[in-house]
């Protein structure tokens, strides 16, 4: 706190002042004048930056453990590979729903689009009812009206359940956002 001018700082002089309680947390029991320089970084990061401590915890979950696989499909396991662990059970949330949640009530099929009309359970009423899927064959677009990969970056169930119906089994490229890539949280610094 010395080194970075940071003892009127209200919020940290009270958490140091609780340090006994939370210290052995990160640190075991090893007191908090001991710690070497790299821990008082690590320490400093820690509380100073929460969602780096995120980050750096996803990098390590993503790059090496494997997470449960539940749907048991080509598109969720493409999923597992690519996406960042948080990311990665956001979408994979998705694709349960789809199956769980989703009824299709009409379809139409041109040779250009497909169309579909979907029953979301999940919803409460009435929006569970008109939610439309627009899949484009010839480049592989897709579009929900509710809107979900324009305001989270996400792929929604819809889309996913769409997926389904038309065999497509195969992660879309296309809809694969960068900054939510393994590779990327690995190696933030390119
Ligand atoms: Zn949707």
């Amino acid at each position: 706190m010395d080194q970075y001018d940071l003892q009127s700082h209200d919020w940290l002089k009270k958490m140091y002042n609780l340090h006994e309680e939370w210290i052995p947390a990160f640190f075991g029991n090893c007191p908090l004048q001991h710690l070497d320089q790299r821990e008082k970084t690590i320490f400093f990061g820690l509380i100073s930056n929460v969602d780096l401590h995120l980050i750096e915890k996803n990098d390590h979950d993503s790059r090496y453990t494997i997470p449960d696989l539940k749907c048991q499909t080509q598109i969720e396991k493409d999923a597992s590979q690519l996406f960042t662990r948080i990311v990665f059970y956001e979408i994979q949330g998705e694709m349960i729903a789809s199956m769980m949640k989703c009824m299709s009530t009409s379809v139409v099929q041109t040779d250009e689009l497909s169309k579909f009309s979907i029953k979301d359970l999940g919803l409460k009423a009435p929006h569970h009812t008109n939610i439309e899927v627009s899949y484009n064959k010839s480049d592989g677009s897709i579009l929900c009206s509710c809107n979900r990969y324009v305001l989270h970056g996400t792929l929604c169930r819809h889309c996913f359940y769409v997926f389904r119906m038309l065999g497509i089994d195969e992660f879309p490229k296309k809809y694969v956002l960068t900054r939510w890539l393994k590779d990327v949280v690995s190696h933030p610094q390119t």
